[in-house]
């Protein structure tokens, strides 16, 4: 990519042929599931395959120390991906466990509460259910609003003396939904409380900063809109809360043994880490990372979000299909049924035409798709390489 690439404020056709040539998976497949994983660029795939080489020739930790600098630009690459500084980043190997790694560390006790709203991302609300169970916590579901993104007058309604936390997931799994993660930060700002956001669905697709957002905590994963390989993730904790914090597993590489009564905590978020790792998932996460900055948040939001809505406006317009996403803010995930036709076999039937789809069902949003009485939906999600012309597939496909 030309370095100043990402001063030009939209993508030119000329770009978008320059993207999809350098992502080998365009041309096999039409990929529209690129919120379950998305097609890696050239770079990520080649940085990755280079380190599993290098260890195969020379030995895992003596490739570790030959590529140190490329491991260790994980931290300013995604310090520079959500504004922070690289010393509040930690390599955790997927979203799920960077988010837990937070949440467990928050040490409750019994009557805490915990603000969530509808989008919350499944493994978040069993974790808030179990610690419900051991710890007598509880939970204040935030109702939407009436556009469907998170009630931001009820949230602050609901906070108490014993609120703890405010959880919020940011791009929900299951639609098109992007909350106000930033007005929920003022909120979070104003009552002095912990503010928890799951950017898993919104890294690579929306420009993030923590500092604008408020939140105190930020996990993401590498798959997905941020196109890294699979397995990889980070987590964001400010350094100011790390005192108020208590990680709920210790080793090697988070802490320091000081004498054999006695350890200490290493700095910074490194005390998330596990010392072991997927050491060439880490540099292709990194890889990924500055190929986004380098093609520039604001832009790729804009292409990204811009295809959806001609997506959403294309199939609300073909008889028998409905379209289900929710809120004022809509980002690059489409969620649509086709009347009478399960979207299993609304996806395999695409499958068999190479249009990669999801199916995104009811036991993975229980307080969420039952309440709008949907069972399951058929998941669309574009990435700024997909094409008009690729929508355009999609439709003929359904209508056929
Ligand atoms: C996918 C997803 C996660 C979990 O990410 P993993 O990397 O699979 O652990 C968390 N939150 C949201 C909103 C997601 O879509």
């Amino acid at each position: 990519m030309p370095a100043n690439y990402c001063e030009q404020p939209f993508f030119t056709s000329a770009d978008i042929a320059g993207l999809r040539a350098d992502t080998p998976g365009c041309e096999t497949v039409t990929h529209f599931n690129n919120a379950g994983a998305s097609l890696p660029p050239r770079p990520v795939v080649a940085a990755v395959k280079a380190h599993i080489d290098l260890e195969a020739t020379i030995g895992g930790y003596e490739a570790a120390a030959t590529a140190k600098a490329r491991i260790e630009d994980f931290y300013p690459a995604v310090a520079e991906l959500i504004g922070a500084t690289p010393g509040e980043i930690a390599y955790i190997e997927n979203a799920t466990r960077a988010w837990d790694m937070a949440f467990y560390s928050i040490p409750f006790k019994p009557g805490d509460r915990v603000i969530t709203g509808r989008a919350e991302y499944v493994s978040n609300f069993v974790a808030f259910l179990q610690l419900k169970e051991r710890k007598g916590i509880e939970i204040d579901l935030i109702d939407d609003d009436e556009n469907g993104q998170i009630d931001l007058k009820a949230l602050e309604a609901a906070i108490g003396q014993k609120t703890r936390l405010i959880a919020l997931t940011h791009v929900p799994t299951f639609g098109g939904l992007v909350n106000p993660a930033e007005e929920v930060g003022d909120i979070a700002r104003r009552h002095g409380l912990l503010y928890l956001l799951d950017a898993c669905q919104s890294a690579g697709q929306i420009a993030l900063d923590v500092t604008r957002l408020g939140c105190h905590m930020l996990s993401g994963t590498g798959r997905k809109y941020l196109r890294g390989p699979r397995g990889t993730g980070f987590l964001y904790v400010a350094d100011g809360i790390l005192d108020n914090l208590d990680p709920p597993f210790v080793e090697l590489g988070s802490s320091v043994w000081n004498d054999a009564e006695r350890f200490s905590w290493v700095p910074g978020a490194k005390r998330f880490e596990s010392w072991e790792r997927f050491v060439a998932g880490q540099i292709g996460l990194g890889v990924a990372i500055r190929y986004a900055l380098d093609l520039g948040l604001p832009r790729l939001e804009a292409r990204i979000s811009g295809l959806a809505a001609q997506l959403r406006q294309e199939l609300a317009a073909l008889p028998g299909v409905s379209v289900h996403d929710k809120g004022l803010r809509k980002c690059g995930i489409v969620t649509f049924n086709v009347e009478g036709e399960d979207p299993q076999e609304t996806k395999e039937r695409l499958s068999r035409q190479s249009i990669n789809t999801s199916v995104t069902s009811a036991t993975s949003s229980q307080i969420d798709l039952p309440a709008r009485g949907l069972s399951s939906l058929v998941r669309a999600s574009l990435h700024a390489y997909n094409t008009e012309e690729e929508i355009a597939r999609l439709l003929a496909a359904l209508h056929g």
